[in-house]
Parts: structure tokens; sequence; C-alpha cells
């Protein structure tokens, strides 16, 4: 395996507009290992300006990619999907140093995130549209789907990989034009992967990366440019809610990814093997810090107890450390001010009478960690009901019957995904339509998959990723009409 020196040598730390690497008009800002503290790599500070810089170089590589057919962008998403999967164990090193994720779970996301290129790879030569006769039989009607054109996209932290690659896959298949901004925490691995997008053969300002500390100030002008005609963000709600109110002015087409709550119902006919293990994925899966991780155990009475006991036996024995280290199951938090939320939201919680099972601390030290904990009694209106966990907590709340379950589920203004466990084939089935979330689980901890439309209703945002639907949202329809003679 590489070491961590040489890939930092050889990683790149500019900006990327037009097909060149330049220096950020706004200095350098360092990237730090959450686990350490230390500074990994010191990157390029876009400003405003560069940002518009880079909406240039997509505006005027638009109409040529657009022009280019399908089967060439076809080939480059998949030479880019081999050329990572050769890289995999590069990549999920990077991604471990910059975000804090145990290797195993950033091998997972490698795995995951090329899914996309290969996936769009293959829906790139797909794209169809209708042709048919008007009613009056006076007409012919064509239909056909047209890329957007220059699109903008921000992306979080906590999957540097994957976000990105869920976004730039279709719309490269779809012949947009893209520019980049990811998170100011984790901007290393979209760094390192627009370079190998080159190496696979893309043409100069197809894609533009700006790394940059001013989010706002950038992102502003990009999103208010009439150019511009398409925004696609995945992060928190607040952030999502004033995105949607910039590129409402423009009239903006948007994709929003936003925050969940997921609820986790376990009936008390599910197969706890099963509702334990699921449980332990959804949950601690990149350390709790997934829009998909399980925020709420909604646990049927008759189980409860045993379902707390096992819940908390595996949790007791997980090992918590520096991602790169072996066997470690539990990297840092992000950073120290997410495990200063984590400790209040536990501390609310206890206050108001929920027994503490595992855990409940931060763990001394250079880097952001946080123990697994585990809480039952939960009681309603705690705010670890309400808010979104994002750290290594595992809440539990009981039900009656399925009417109070399914009540307690939906009772969230978020609406990304559920997990239900039941044997009970019936019962599962109506879960499906009486749970208000874009995606279910029924009896797996785990949901994503690039062949899948991945998305909210409700709070968690607009429009999904992956599967058929993914391309759609960097397509617009075109309807013409030619007189029959
Ligand atoms: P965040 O909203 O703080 O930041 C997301 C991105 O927005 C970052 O690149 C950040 O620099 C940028 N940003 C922040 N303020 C901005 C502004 N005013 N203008 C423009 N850009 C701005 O979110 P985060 O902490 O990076 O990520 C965690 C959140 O993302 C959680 O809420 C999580 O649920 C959500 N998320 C959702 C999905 C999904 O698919 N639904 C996937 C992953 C994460």
């Amino acid at each position: 395996m590489i070491s961590e020196s040489t890939l930092l040598e050889k990683t790149p730390r500019q900006l990327f507009i037009g097909g060149e690497w330049v220096d950020g008009s706004a200095g350098t800002f360092p990237v730090k290992d959450p686990a350490t503290g230390d500074t990994l790599l010191e990157i390029a500070d876009a400003s405003p300006e560069d940002g518009i810089r880079a909406l240039d170089a997509a505006v005027a590589a638009q109409e040529e990619w657009a022009a280019t057919p399908p089967r060439t962008r076809s080939n480059i998403l998949r030479r880019a999907f081999d050329l990572l999967t050769e890289r995999a164990e590069e990549f999920a090193l990077l991604m471990t140093l910059e975000m804090g994720k145990p290797l195993a779970e950033s091998r997972g996301e490698v795995t995951y995130g090329g899914e996309f290129l290969r996936w769009f790879s293959e829906e790139a030569v797909r794209v169809a549209g209708r042709y048919g006769s008007n009613p009056e039989g006076t007409g012919h009607m064509l239909i056909s789907q047209r890329p957007v054109g220059p699109c903008f996209f921000i992306t979080p932290w906590n999957f540097p990989l994957a976000m990105a690659t869920r976004k730039i896959a279709p719309a490269l298949a779809a012949g947009c034009t893209v520019v980049v901004k990811p998170a100011e925490l984790t901007p290393l691995t979209t760094l390192a992967f627009v370079q190998l997008l080159v190496e696979a053969g893309l043409p100069a300002g197809v894609v533009n990366v700006v790394t940059t500390t001013h989010s706002g100030a950038l992102s502003a002008p990009i999103i208010s440019d009439p150019r511009l005609r398409k925004l696609s963000f995945t992060g928190s709600t607040p952030v999502g809610k004033k995105l949607i109110a910039q590129a409402a002015e423009g009239v903006l087409r948007v994709s929003m990814e936003l925050g969940g709550n997921a609820p986790f119902v376990v009936f008390d006919d599910a197969d706890l093997d099963k509702a334990v293990d699921g449980a332990m994925l959804a949950k601690f899966r990149n350390i709790g810090q997934a829009c998909t991780a399980a925020n709420r155990f909604i646990v049927q009475e008759p189980v409860a107890a045993e379902f707390a006991r096992r819940v908390t036996a595996r949790v007791a024995e997980m090992r918590v450390g520096r991602g790169t280290e072996d066997g470690v199951q539990i990297g840092p938090l992000i950073d120290r001010k997410a495990v200063e939320g984590t400790q209040a939201l536990v501390a609310d919680a206890v206050a108001r009478g929920a027994r503490l099972l595992t855990g409940g601390e931060s763990v001394e030290g250079a880097g952001s960690f946080y123990a697994p904990t585990v809480l039952s009694d939960v009681a309603a209106g705690s705010d670890i009901l309400r808010e979104e966990i994002f750290g290594p907590v595992l809440a539990i709340t009981t039900f009656a019957d399925e009417d109070e379950g399914v009540r307690l589920a939906n009772d969230t203004e978020f609406g990304l995904v559920s997990y239900v466990f039941t044997e009970d084939l019936a019962r599962g089935l109506r879960m499906i339509d009486r749970l208000d979330t874009g995606m279910m689980g029924l009896n797996v901890g785990v949901v994503s998959n690039a062949a899948a439309p991945f998305g909210g209703v409700k709070q968690s945002g607009m429009g999904r990723e992956g599967g058929l639907e993914g391309i759609h949202e960097y397509l617009s329809t075109k309807y013409t009409l030619v007189p029959a003679t």
C-alpha cells in the first residue's frame, strides 16, 4: 500500500479551471486529519472571481461537450471507472486521511462511488425520445431529451467521493459541463478524482473544481449567473433552503439531497438477529455521519429490552481509533464542533430521563472522537429525536401498536429513508405506503445502490440520484411539431 506521505505528495492542491491547474486568488487553506488535528496539505482557496472563471470555462465547453457522441462520453466514464478501480487503495486512504472513516468503509465508498461511473457510462447511450403523430393527424410530434447545460455542484464532507460521482457521472453522461465545489473539510478526494477524469480523456473545461473557504460568497454569484442552468446540492437542510431561495431568483433548476432523521422501526414479529445487524450498519456506518443514518430506533414494547441488550453488547465491543489502524470500526467525528453537538444531544436526552447503556463521552486526545453510545427510554420531546444526530449514538424509544409506530416514525419534517424490521410480509408492504420517506429498507440496514433512485421527500429534498431517474436531473424535454404534409 502507498504511504501516507507519498499519497499526499502526489495529490493536487490547486484549482482546476478550463483544463489547467491554477492557484486560488484568496491564498491557501489547510486540510486537516480529524484523527490527529494535523494539517495534511495546504490547498488553493478560491475567490468569487475564481468561481466565475470556472463557470466561464464550463460555459465555453458546453456546446462541444453536448455535441460529443454519447459513446465517446460513455467511454470516458467507463475508463474513469477502470482507473478508479485500479487505484481503489489510494482513494480509500485519501478519504480516510481527510474524513476519518475506517479504511474498510472508505474502500466500500470507492466501490459505491465508482459504480455511478459505470452505471452512467451505460446510461449515456440509452437516452431515448418519442415520435408520434398528433391526435388530429395533422402533425408529427418529436419529443427529445437535451442536456440541461452548465451545472454547479456543491457537495458535503461525509462521502467525499460518492457525493461527487453521484452528480458528475450523470451530468457528463447527459452532455452537461460542470463546476464542482467540494466541502472545505474534505476537498482532496475531489481534486484527485478530477485528475483521474483527465487521464480518462475528459476534455478541458468539462469539469472544473473550485476549493474554497468562502462557500457562500463564491456560490451566490454563480447561482445568480444566467448562464448557469442547474444547481445540485447535497448537504444540510438549512443551507439547502438558502440555496433554493437564491436559485428561485433565476428560476434555476435544482436538485436537493438534504438532511435526514431516519426512523428504524422494529416490530415484535421481527427477526431480532437481522434487526441488530441492520441497526449496527444503519447507525454506525460512517461513524453515524450519514444522511441515511438511523436516527430514531422505534421498537415495539415486547422486544425493546432484548433489542437494547443485544445492541449494547455489540456497541460496547466496538473499536475506536484512527481509521488507518487495523480493526477500527469507529473513527473520529469530522471536528470538535461535531463532538460538542453530539455531547449536547446526549446530555439533553439523559436530563429528560433516558438511560445511558454504554458510551456517552468524548474521547480525550488530539482527534475529535466520541465513544459509540446507546440510550434507551428516550423521552418524547428530546432534542435527539428531532435533530439529525450525525454521530455514533443509538437512541431507543418504544411504541405499543402499529398505528403508534407509524405515527412516531412520520413525526419529523424529514423524509429521506426509513428502516422496517418485521417478518410479516403484509405488514412490511403496508409500511411502504404508510411511511413518508423517499426510500425504505425492509429487513436491511443499508439501501444505497447506483442502480437505485436515491432521494427524499418533505424537507429531505427533491430530485433523485442514481437509477434510471438519475440522468433525467440533467436532461430537459424538448417537443417539436412538424406539419404532416
Ligand atoms: P453543509 O450544508 O454544512 O455543507 C454542505 C456543502 O455546502 C459544503 O460544501 C459547504 O461548504 C457548502 N455550503 C455551506 N454554506 C453554504 C452557503 N451559504 N452557500 C453555498 N454553499 C455552502 O452540510 P455538511 O455538514 O457538509 O454535510 C452534512 C449534511 O449533509 C447533513 O445534513 C446530511 O444529512 C446531508 N447529506 C445529505 C445527503 C443526501 O443525499 N440526502 C448525503 C450526504 C449528506
